[in-house]
């Protein structure tokens, strides 16, 4: 019987079917006197595999899954073990024979003693069990899976899908590609640096020597911890997109036609117009004749671009360290078209831009390394612009903060 209870365990691999059959008629033999009858050795081994069923004792939730998992894993030991037309047969009836199959004993035995309360999850796994029985069998005979199995992983391609949301730029992002393309189409190439600047390039080659009043203008924030480096190493946070153009001039030779794109940072309290951080681009060009006439064109141009072929420029003088002569530029109302209204505060003009003729001081610091940049022979202009101020005008935002806020409402429309 040591043997026998070893065969009739269906997830051992020890012993091939035959082996099983073998001890099983030999049981059989021993059992019953009809030894010859097939139907008796089966009936024995049907007989034999139920009695491994066992009785349910609990009927709550895990228990009724571990004893049907248990079932279930039996039927596939017994399966994957299959070789013959014969085994199989021996399967179906063992598993599915309508008098003694398994799973009409374990509906029979388990559904008989479950309290009410439990029939219902009982059936619901019964129903389960017996497509994957059924599937098994049908394998076995080389047939695909049933119809059932099918139906259980049918996908319903009437159901609406899943929608994903169409990626868009941000208005910030769109309004600083539009700005450059509107430069990148004169010949101007795109120039990036660091945010984390040194004072030497955001302020002094800028022409904002130490002490430089000029530098109240900016609220800077400063890298802590800077005090024993000398002045013009300490870091910050870049104030302007200006230290790229020193850094460009450095590294080559005039002509320069750049546009710098990029964030800058100021200690600025937040409000509907100012924002801690914002962007800004700043455009430099460098070569021999460069004339105010070439900055006044070229920008009158661009706003035109920018804004349509309406809109009217005018320069008036202002000061910035590193442009000598200034100017802040201001553009035709694109509200009101110049008659004047509430955003142009009734003027018909809004001040956009400042710019001006690079400062020769400027010119000096980038001659230490590129001789080609004496004031002497070569001329420039510069310009720079709020991202943030130009995409508010074009898209009417009100709140500065609204850009950074991640509001896929506002978002959205962009989109
Ligand atoms: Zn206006």
């Amino acid at each position: 019987m040591r043997h026998l209870r070893a065969a009739s365990d269906v997830a051992s691999a020890r012993f091939s079917l035959e082996e099983r059959f073998a001890a099983v008629q030999a049981e059989a033999r021993r059992s019953f006197s009809r030894s010859d009858s097939n139907s008796g050795t089966i009936f024995c081994l049907v007989r034999m595999m139920n009695e491994e069923i066992p009785n349910l004792t609990a009927f709550d939730e895990a228990a009724l899954d571990e004893a049907f998992a248990l079932v279930e894993r039996q039927a596939r030991g017994d399966a994957a073990a299959l070789d013959g037309d014969a085994a199989v047969e021996a399967f179906r009836l063992k598993w599915l024979g309508t008098k003694q199959g398994r799973l009409k004993e374990v509906s029979a035995r388990w559904l008989k003693v479950a309290p009410p309360e439990a029939k219902k999850a009982l059936g619901m796994r019964f129903n389960a069990l017996k497509p994957v029985v059924e599937g098994l069998l049908d394998a076995a005979l080389g047939a695909g899976p049933n119809d059932a199995a099918l139906a259980a992983e049918a996908i319903d391609i009437t159901l609406p899908g899943t929608r994903r949301l169409t990626g868009a730029e941000h208005p910030i992002t769109r309004t600083l590609n539009e700005i450059t393309s509107v430069f990148a189409a004169l010949g101007y190439s795109v120039g990036v640096g660091p945010e984390v600047e040194t004072d030497f390039y955001n302020f002094e080659c800028m022409n904002f020597p130490p002490g430089h009043p000029a530098r109240d203008t900016q609220d800077t924030l400063v890298v802590a911890g800077q005090e024993r480096r000398p002045q013009r190493d300490r870091l910050l946070l870049r104030t302007h997109t200006s230290p790229v153009q020193m850094r460009t001039m450095e590294s080559q030779p005039p002509p320069v036609r750049i546009v710098i794109p990029g964030k800058v940072h100021r200690n600025d309290a937040a409000d509907a117009t100012h924002s801690p951080i914002f962007h800004q681009v700043e455009g430099l060009c460098v070569d021999t004749n460069i004339t105010f006439s070439d900055l006044k064109g070229t920008l009158d141009h661009a706003m035109k671009a920018l804004f349509g072929s309406a809109v009217k420029t005018r320069f008036f003088p202002s000061f910035f360290p590193f442009t000598e002569p200034s100017a802040d530029v201001q553009i035709s109302c694109i509200f009101c078209g110049g008659k004047g209204c509430r955003k142009c505060k009734n003027s018909g003009w809004i001040e956009l831009l400042g710019c001006g003729m690079v400062d020769p001081a400027v010119f000096a610091f980038a001659a230490e390394k590129q001789p080609g940049y004496d004031p002497k022979k070569i001329s420039g202009f510069a310009f720079g612009m709020g991202v943030e101020r130009i995409a508010m005008m074009k898209y009417g935002v009100s709140e500065i903060g609204q850009f950074y806020a991640g509001d896929m409402r506002f978002l959205g429309q962009f989109a």
